[in-house]
């Protein structure tokens, strides 16, 4: 089992009873405890590096009361950067447009894509009452576009048909039109993903934003991505004007760290979180919980 902070600092802080506040002299130990715990988790070098430095600022002249020691009152202020820093923003969907609302999901392939614009549209069918329609810009995979039928079905939601042999801009396009012509709230559309970033997707992406305007951009990623989340989230940064991150595949082992990663690079607010393969595997993301999570 992974050790977790308090596990590392209740160690190190034997040494330190009796001190009653943390000072530069203390905390330079517990940090190093912190920076192993938070690489642990498979959070990015660079925002450990910068995380760790805020903690800092933060952590140096707190007092030390009660029966706690230093090593306590780190891994609360810890807990609450994290907590803060990865619930920053507004947590839900933003529908607040002329309908149709149009939803973008970007992210590679693989990432669960497909899967979440299905969980989605169940979700606001379920909890906002909402008309919703998909569609699949994935002109690549045939495979793709028939999944998101199949999935759209199981969401009770309506799917709109493509395929490989049109441009994903009028897949979009023709859509919009039929969902504004059928009174529709929501459009989901999902898009093509690649294995690793690649100039001609992003480039095919930031057209389908131009065109559709969409009231949100979401980016899907896959939790278990560890140390690469960082290079993906920084790609879509650059391409789209995100407006909010999926994080999925959370029901799995890994520890979650990529949350703080692209919390910190996109900017964007976490705001749901894949929780199984099923279609109504989706919640609203808790940074608290997950704050919880990642320290161990
Ligand atoms: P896409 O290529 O981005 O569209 O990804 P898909 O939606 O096809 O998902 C890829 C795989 O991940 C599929 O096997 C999904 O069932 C699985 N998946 C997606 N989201 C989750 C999740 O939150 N938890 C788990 N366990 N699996 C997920």
């Amino acid at each position: 089992m992974a050790t977790t902070l308090t596990d590392r600092l209740s160690r190190l802080v034997k040494t330190m009873r009796g001190q009653a506040r943390i000072t530069e002299s203390n905390v330079q130990d517990m940090l190093r405890e912190v920076r192993m715990a938070l690489l642990e988790a498979d959070v990015a070098l660079p925002v450990v590096k910068d995380f760790i430095a805020r903690v800092k600022d933060k952590a140096l002249g707190q007092e030390v009361v009660g029966s706690l020691n230093p090593g306590q009152v780190l891994v609360s202020v810890v807990h609450k950067e994290l907590a803060a820093t990865m619930g920053e923003g507004v947590a839900d969907i933003n529908l607040n447009t002329q309908p149709p609302a149009i939803i973008l999901m970007a992210g590679l392939q693989g990432a669960g894509k497909t899967t979440t614009t299905a969980k989605l549209a169940k979700l606001l069918i379920e909890k906002r009452k909402k008309k919703v329609l998909t569609v699949s810009a994935d002109v690549y995979r045939p495979a793709a576009i028939e999944q998101l039928k199949t999935v759209t079905g199981q969401a009770g939601a309506e799917w709109f048909p493509s395929a490989p042999d049109q441009k994903p801009r009028d897949i979009a396009l023709a859509a919009l039109d039929y969902a504004k012509k059928h009174y529709f709230d929501v459009l989901l559309v999902d898009t093509a993903g690649r294995l690793a970033i690649d100039e001609a997707l992003m480039a095919e992406i930031r057209e389908l934003h131009a065109a559709l305007n969409p009231v949100e951009t979401l980016f899907v990623v896959d939790a278990m991505q560890g140390q690469d989340a960082i290079n993906t989230a920084k790609a879509f940064k650059e391409a789209l004007p995100l407006t909010g991150v999926v994080l999925t595949k959370l029901d799995g082992d890994s520890r979650g760290g990529a949350a703080l990663s692209v919390r910190q690079i996109t900017g964007a607010p976490i705001k749901f979180a894949g929780v199984s393969e099923k279609i109504d595997g989706l919640e609203v993301f808790d940074a608290e919980r997950h704050a919880g999570r990642v320290l161990g």
